[in-house]
């Protein structure tokens, strides 16, 4: 059984129609690099970095950040890493945030990307490290909760203002980093071909893009049963992107957990999703999947599913899809 899965895990996710997909993973902290090696995960899709600012007095220095990041980086050996930038506020709080408690609705609020260009010293500090340790292999760096293009601007804005004051010192850095646009709200899944112009990628956070379409807080147990990824408003948003990322050639990933549940994997893949980021923990079973699935077979019948959304019985056809 070991064998077989180290055997896994040295083996691409490859359709039987030959089509290979990224599975990347989500982490939280430097240390679950290990378990993302042990996987075979081809990259880190998501490095969460709200861990460096919880649980402590201080805000982290940008050595703090730094070194965080190197430890990633060096763990994957060569394999991308996708930095996503402060996201504190809505369900992750810490002591640092402006006034906490006082939002009127957190999940509405000042948060992520808001927080960092009301915070901008915070934010600059998080940049130049983020640009510091791309010196030391493929960092990409990303932007959580953008709505509009005025926060997409001024995050660049600063990138590039960071980016120029490195240089002038003679910093290292990798002065091509990818810059790219998560896409959780509907306001940017609508608006998803602008944020593909101005962006290298884009990856799609589904547990907030639900959240926000259907109104239903995804910490919240009494509406849980309401929190539905196959809702066709965000089937239909899910396609908008991987549209707009294809009409102006940019890759599309997709992170939220949506993309590690095996259940959704045929419908993902035959959408057209190439790149999946996901828990490590569930890399192994969603590569035997895909290694099982011909997308030859899925894709016409998933075109015939997707123009009756609303069908009683869709959740269970797209399930059967994995049969195909
Ligand atoms: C998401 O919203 O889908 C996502 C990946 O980000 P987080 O879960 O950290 O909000
Ligand atoms: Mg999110």
């Amino acid at each position: 059984r070991r064998n077989a899965l180290q055997t896994l895990r040295d083996t691409p996710a490859v359709t039987r129609d030959h089509q290979r997909i990224e599975l990347q993973a989500n982490i939280e902290l430097p240390d679950d690099v290990q378990a993302v090696r042990a996987e075979g995960g081809d990259g880190i899709g998501l490095y969460r970095t709200e861990f460096l600012y919880m649980n402590r007095d201080q805000l982290p220095t940008e050595e703090e950040h730094y070194q965080a990041y190197m430890q990633v980086i060096q763990g994957m050996e060569g394999h991308p890493v996708t930095i996503r930038t402060l996201d504190l506020g809505a369900d992750k709080q810490c002591e640092h945030q402006p006034e906490p408690g006082s939002c009127i609705n957190p999940a509405l609020g000042l948060r992520a990307i808001r927080l960092c260009l009301k915070e901008t010293s915070i934010f600059r500090v998080q940049i130049r490290a983020i640009l510091r340790a791309s010196a030391h292999g493929p960092v990409r760096l990303m932007i959580p909760m953008l709505t509009n293009l005025w926060e997409a601007r001024q995050a660049r804005e600063i990138i590039r203002e960071e980016m120029h004051s490195l240089a002038e010192q003679h910093i290292a850095m990798d002065r091509a980093i990818p810059v790219g646009a998560m896409i959780e709200t509907p306001a940017a899944a609508l608006t998803a071909e602008s944020f593909a112009q101005m962006f290298d990628f884009l990856s799609i956070g589904t547990n907030d893009l639900i959240q926000y379409t259907l109104a239903v807080d995804r910490a919240d147990d009494s509406v849980n049963h309401l929190y539905d990824p196959l809702h066709p408003a965000v089937l239909i948003l899910i396609q908008k992107v991987l549209e707009a990322g294809s009409r102006r050639g940019k890759p599309v990933a997709m992170c939220g957990e949506m993309a590690g549940n095996p259940r959704y994997i045929p419908l993902l893949l035959g959408m057209g999703l190439k790149t999946l980021s996901m828990h490590p923990a569930s890399l192994p079973e969603v590569k035997q999947l895909i290694r099982k699935l011909d997308l030859r077979a899925i894709k016409p019948r998933l075109e015939s599913l997707l123009q009756n959304p609303d069908a009683e019985d869709f959740a269970q056809a797209i399930r059967d899809l994995a049969d195909c």
